[in-house]
């Protein structure tokens, strides 16, 4: 870089100061979202080397799934939990675009990506998004998408049906709850493909198969899964 962008950065950085999502201390120039310091401590899960990983195995009985995985580990309460609560209710989107890039960067070394046609971010009810403002799966997948040059298809699973916040829920109560949640509005854009489901928490997956079972719809269709983070 040459001294003169070097010292426009500085400047820059001086009126619009940016602060690690994780531990609050200002970022350098050179980093992004969450500080080098952070990032080296990252609770990440390594789960896409493992065969049969914790995230899989979720899913087994429900549907087949050529790969999923979860980046990091969600634990309430701690300092890194904190990404994923200024993205969801904290307002900052972009927050979660530049969490999905890194996200991609780290996977895309593994292959995690080959094969895949099309990124799909598990949709909000209207009125959440309306709530929310954007929908924090559709900024991890733009992330993603970002480093991976694979499109997003948006509008293809709409979500239907309003359901209320299931941290009260048990599994089972879950899944009964999320039933006829989503729908599958072009089925003919996706059969035979390989689509990636894009959500933010994975927890006892019963969006991801809600969503993955209206896809079924699709014949042929290949589905692999990716959260930014699991619920331990
Ligand atoms: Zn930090």
């Amino acid at each position: 870089m040459n001294s003169g962008l070097v010292w426009i950065k500085s400047l820059v950085e001086w009126l619009f100061p940016r602060y690690c999502a994780v531990c609050g201390a200002r970022l350098r120039a050179d980093e992004r979202a969450v500080c080098l310091h952070c990032l080296a401590s990252m609770p990440l899960t390594g789960y896409h080397l493992w065969k049969e990983n914790p995230v899989e195995r979720l899913f087994w009985g429900k549907f087949p799934l050529e790969r999923a995985t979860a980046w990091m580990v969600y634990q309430r309460g701690t300092p890194y939990a904190k990404i994923i609560h200024q993205f969801k209710y904290g307002g900052r989107k972009t927050l979660a675009v530049d969490m999905g890039r890194m996200m991609a960067a780290d996977l895309q070394k593994d292959g995690f990506f080959e094969g895949v046609d099309f990124i799909v971010p598990v949709p909000l009810h209207p009125r959440r998004l309306l709530m929310r403002g954007y929908n924090q799966s559709e900024m991890l997948a733009k992330g993603v998408s970002e480093i991976t040059q694979i499109p997003i298809l948006n509008g293809v699973v709409e979500r239907i049906r309003y359901t209320e916040t299931q941290t009260k829920k048990s599994g089972a109560e879950r899944a009964e709850n999320m039933k006829h949640t989503f729908r599958v509005a072009d089925v003919n854009n996706v059969i035979g493909k390989h689509l990636l489901l894009v959500d933010d928490v994975v927890t006892t997956s019963s969006t991801l198969t809600a969503c993955g079972d209206a896809l079924q719809a699709a014949e042929g269709i290949r589905l692999s899964v990716l959260a930014l983070a699991s619920a331990e």
